[in-house]
This record gives C-alpha cells, sequence and structure tokens, in this order.
C-alpha cells in the first residue's frame, strides 16, 4: 500500500576490524513495518564471529592507537564521525525508517541529529575533564587519572536504533574504549551502514559489529570473557539475563531498562499544555519509549473533561504512512509486538477499563502493523494495563484526589524510570518532586533529555546512568598513582643489631 523508504537491501552483516564478519549463524528476514514485506537478508553472527569480533576490539584496545591517543585527536576523531553522520543523514534515516517505521520526518530532523550531536557532546565532555591531585605530608603527591576500561559491549535496542546507540558508542570511544555492537535483529540496517561509514574514520577493530539474536549473538557477545563493560537498553527481563551474565565475569554494567511512568495532571495545571504534553507523552515515537508518560493521572475534579479532550485528540491522530510528513503515528516494530499491544486492549476489555477510544488493528492500512492510538480508564492501578509496560500508542488513566494520593499511585509500580507533573503551584510541584521514586521527573514539561544530567531509572528501571559524569563513572577505570616528590626516609626494618 505504502511505498517502501528504500529499495530492498540484498544482505547484511557484522563487521570485524572493519572486514565482513565469518556470520556462521542462519539468514534472517528484516520486515518493513509500513507494509509487512521482508526488505532485507540479516545474516547471524554464531559465538566464532562474536569471539571474532571481540578479539579485534582487544586487539585495537591492547595494541592499537585508540586509548592512546592525546584528548585533542580523539577529539579530531569524533568530530569526523559526527561530520560522516551529518553527510549521510537522508541515507541513514530512510534504512532506520525501512527497519523501524519511525517517521522519516523524525529520524531526519531529530534521531539522526541526536546521533551526530552525541558525538559532538562527548569530544566537548572529554576537552573539560580533568584528574585529581592530593599533596600529603610529608612530600607524598597522589594522582587520581580516569583510563579507559577496555573492550565494551554495546547492546542497542530496536526502538530508537541509531539514536540510542550513538549515545552508546560516542561515550565508550570518547573515554577511550573500543567496541562490539549487537542492534537488535529486528532493526540492524542503519545501525550496520553507520558503523560501515565510521570505518574510514576510526582505526582498526575499534568500532566493530555483531548481528542475529538477542539469545544467540547477544548472550554470547555479554558471556564473551573478553569483554569488560557491557552497556545495555531494553527491556527488563532481557535486562536481567544481561546482568547475570555480566556478574559471573565480574564486569560492570549498565541497564536502561523499561518504564511505567506516570504522567500526573493537577487543577491547577496549564490544561492546554498539559493535554499537548500528555499526548506527545504517550505518542510520540509511535509510542515505542521507554521514558513514555503511559499511565495518566488525572486530579479527579478535571478528571472527565481532560479524558474526553485527550480521546478526542487522539482520534484525530493521523496514523499512516511513515514517508508521508503529514503523519504523527507509524506502525509499531513488528508483528509481533502489534500482537502484544493489541492483546493489551483484550485484558483491557477483560478487567473492566472503560475504553475511551481506539484498542483495535487500522485493517484499512493495509498489511503493515497500524493500530489506533488507544486509552482507557482503569478500575485501578492493579490492573495489568497500569502495571505493565505495553510499549505502543497505549494510554491507560487514572484518578486522584490528592497529592498523597497521586505519589502512592505513581509509585506503585516495579518501575521507576520518569515522572511527569503539571501544575502551576510550586508547593505542589516541590511536594511531588520529592515523593516520586524515579530517576527522572519532568515537570509541565514532555521529555526533555539534557545529556549532561544522568539519566536512568530506579526499581525494574534500570541500574546505573547514561549522561555526561555518569559515563565518564562507567566508561573509566580510576587509577590512583602515589609517589614522593621529596622521597623522605622509611622506617628500615631489619637493621636492629
Ligand atoms: P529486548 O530487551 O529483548 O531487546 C533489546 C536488545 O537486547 C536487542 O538488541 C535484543 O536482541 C537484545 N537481547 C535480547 N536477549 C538478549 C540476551 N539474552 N543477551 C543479550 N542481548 C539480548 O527487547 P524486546 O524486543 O524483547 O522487547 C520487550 C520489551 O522490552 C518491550 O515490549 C518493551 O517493553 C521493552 N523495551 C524497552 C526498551 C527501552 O528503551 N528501555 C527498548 C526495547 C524494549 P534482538 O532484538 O535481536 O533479540
Amino acid at each position: 500500500m505504502f511505498d517502501l523508504p528504500i529499495t530492498p537491501v540484498a544482505r547484511v552483516g557484522g563487521l570485524v576490524a572493519g572486514r565482513a564478519s565469518p556470520g556462521g549463524g542462519p539468514d534472517l528476514p528484516v520486515y518493513y513495518p509500513g507494509t509487512g514485506a521482508q526488505v532485507s537478508v540479516l545474516v547471524e553472527d554464531g559465538p566464532e564471529a562474536v569471539a571474532a569480533a571481540v578479539e579485534a576490539a582487544r586487539r585495537a584496545f591492547d595494541h592499537g592507537p585508540w586509548p592512546r591517543l592525546s584528548t585533542p585527536e580523539r577529539i579530531d576523531v569524533l568530530e569526523r564521525c559526527r561530520a560522516a553522520i551529518l553527510a549521510h543523514v537522508d541515507e541513514l534515516a530512510r534504512l532506520e525508517c525501512v527497519a523501524t517505521g519511525l517517521l522519516m520526518r523524525e529520524l531526519r530532523a531529530m534521531h539522526m541529529q541526536r546521533a551526530a550531536y552525541n558525538f559532538r557532546f562527548f569530544a566537548d565532555y572529554i576537552s573539560q575533564t580533568a584528574g585529581q591531585r592530593y599533596d600529603q605530608a610529608p612530600g607524598y603527591m597522589t594522582t587520581v587519572a580516569r583510563v579507559p576500561v577496555g573492550v565494551a559491549a554495546l547492546i542497542a535496542p530496536w526502538n530508537a536504533p541509531v539514536a540510542l546507540a550513538t549515545m552508546k558508542i560516542a561515550a565508550a570511544l570518547a573515554f577511550g574504549n573500543t567496541c562490539v555492537l549487537k542492534p537488535s535483529e529486528q532493526t540492524p540496517l542503519a545501525l550496520a551502514r553507520l558503523v560501515d561509514l565510521l570505518q574510514e574514520v576510526l582505526p582498526e577493530g575499534v568500532l566493530n559489529l555483531v548481528n542475529g539474536r538477542g539469545p544467540v549473538t547477544g548472550a554470547a557477545l555479554v558471556a564473551h570473557p573478553g569483554v569488560d563493560l557491557v552497556s545495555f537498553t531494553g527491556g527488563t527481563e532481557t535486562g536481567r539475563q544481561i546482568m547475570a551474565a555480566a556478574g559471573r565475569n565480574l564486569v560492570p554494567c549498565t541497564m536502561e531498562l523499561g518504564g511505567k511512568s506516570a504522567n500526573i495532571v493537577f487543577a491547577s495545571a496549564d490544561q492546554d499544555r498539559a493535554l499537548d504534553g500528555a499526548l506527545l507523552g504517550i505518542f510520540s515515537n509511535n509510542g515505542q519509549q521507554c521514558l513514555a508518560g503511559s499511565r495518566i493521572l488525572v486530579e479527579r475534579g478535571i478528571f472527565d473533561e481532560f479524558t474526553g479532550r485527550f480521546a478526542e485528540r487522539a482520534a484525530r491522530i493521523r496514523v499512516g504512512d511513515p514517508l508521508d510528513p503529514a503523519t504523527e503515528i507509524g506502525p509499531l516494530a513488528s508483528a509481533p509486538h502489534m500482537a502484544r499491544v493489541l492483546g493489551f486492549a483484550g485484558s483491557a476489555q477483560a478487567e473492566g477499563c472503560r475504553i475511551l477510544t481506539g484498542g483495535a488493528r487500522r485493517e484499512d492500512l493495509g498489511e503493515g502493523y497500524f493500530i489506533q492510538p488507544t486509552a482507557v480508564v482503569a478500575p485501578s492501578n492493579a490492573a495489568h494495563v497500569a502495571q505493565e509496560e505495553i510499549f505502543g500508542p497505549f494510554a491507560t488513566f487514572l484518578p486522584f484526589d490528592t497529592a498523597d494520593e497521586a505519589a502512592a499511585i505513581a509509585n506503585d509500580t516495579k518501575f521507576g524510570l520518569v515522572s511527569y507533573v503539571w501544575s502551576d503551584h510550586l508547593p505542589t510541584v516541590m511536594t511531588m518532586t520529592e515523593r516520586l521514586r524515579s530517576g527522572v521527573v519532568w515537570v509541565n514539561t514532555p521529555m526533555m533529555r539534557e545529556l549532561r544530567a544522568p539519566f536512568g531509572g530506579f526499581k525494574a528501571s534500570g541500574v546505573g546512568r547514561e549522561g555526561g559524569a555518569s559515563c565518564e563513572a562507567f566508561y573509566t577505570e580510576e587509577r590512583t598513582v602515589t609517589i614522593p616528590t621529596v622521597p623522605p626516609p622509611l622506617r628500615r626494618l631489619g637493621t636492629a643489631d
């Protein structure tokens, strides 16, 4: 029904030290979510190919120039990575669109710009980093330097592959590490091209790529003893497995996991702004984002009016072709994911939720994975649709009477990634920001990420943080060196008569 964003790509595989990886696994299909058509074949990397990639990264770390470059030299390379992305925005956006179904307009204007900026951000960051020095009487000096950790295993999700993976790649590289990247097997195309492009800029073996299914290629990567750290973004259950594997090798990991974030609207809020923010909070990125404001808590006095206006706007959202600049929501990323999201519409009805709008597939849009923007009112916060991360354009509404009750409902979840508060009453805002158990609180704004600040979750939403200083701490080891400035006399053992 809709045109393809690109002509089909014959085969895509991994890249080890700049050359095609040995593969070794089966061929996997890659589909365009806009039509359900197969657009490429992915060659899976088996355990031997994964080992070759880790060994290439190890060689580049132990013997190559990358960890030993001066900071200005490394900044220069990071700037060239940024330039390479900016020179290929349209191509990368089309490859990302064909595998994810994300909107071309947003991929060009936001995701690819953000990918380029990730390299600029960490180039700027390392230009400002400093070590520590302690002077200790009598005549000892102690310095603390941050040094690269080694080989970084970077596991990227399918919901914003390039934007999220480049945060990891840029941070790992900026602090002198070498990398093996594993994209989601559903969305490998743009990252494969990006890694290929960056080979022209980076020394051999510094950035390697393995492809394939998570439980095969991803599991082999995180279990490999040559990996020194693991950075993961994805689902909570997968995070548990990866952290267990990293634990067996005693390597540090960061886990950026799921969420069921509360979007709390008080009667004291600017209602129009809160409505716009709530719609953006759940329906951006085709509804597939970890930081989605997916539980919308609304003060009882304005509940009916707010939910009515929300449903009316949600029903008018233009769902359709990701290439059409007028489209507001594209397809979900895969057929199984669409079935899962629609399953929540079924469970909502079974649990006595009131369907405000949506809840069904857009059959009129052909074979693509399109669903109606959906909003329901749950009977309580215990409902399945109020507790589970749906990861689609699906909002669950709950009423509350007081700020205490709003905080209690917001915190009554296994997750704790972000929260949103809408109110023009300062004491209410301050009370809520203190009580909410989440890594980030956005007040009177939809998602507004500040890269210098930590981003990550409480509870099942994650372990560790991404962001300026948090990435510096994660992607480096601290090395303490003590040296006498004027060597003082030492106590002399074994000199007694
Ligand atoms: P996963 O967590 O399985 O996928 C994320 C990445 O991990 C992918 O690259 C995946 O590879 C890889 N992976 C999967 N299993 C392993 C493993 N054992 N070892 C190493 N790597 C592995 O996400 P799902 O696709 O299963 O999505 C499930 C749910 O997770 C979603 O519905 C959503 O709720 C949440 N999610 C949250 C994200 C976030 O931004 N925090 C992003 C994506 C999902 P592959 O895809 O090839 O299997």
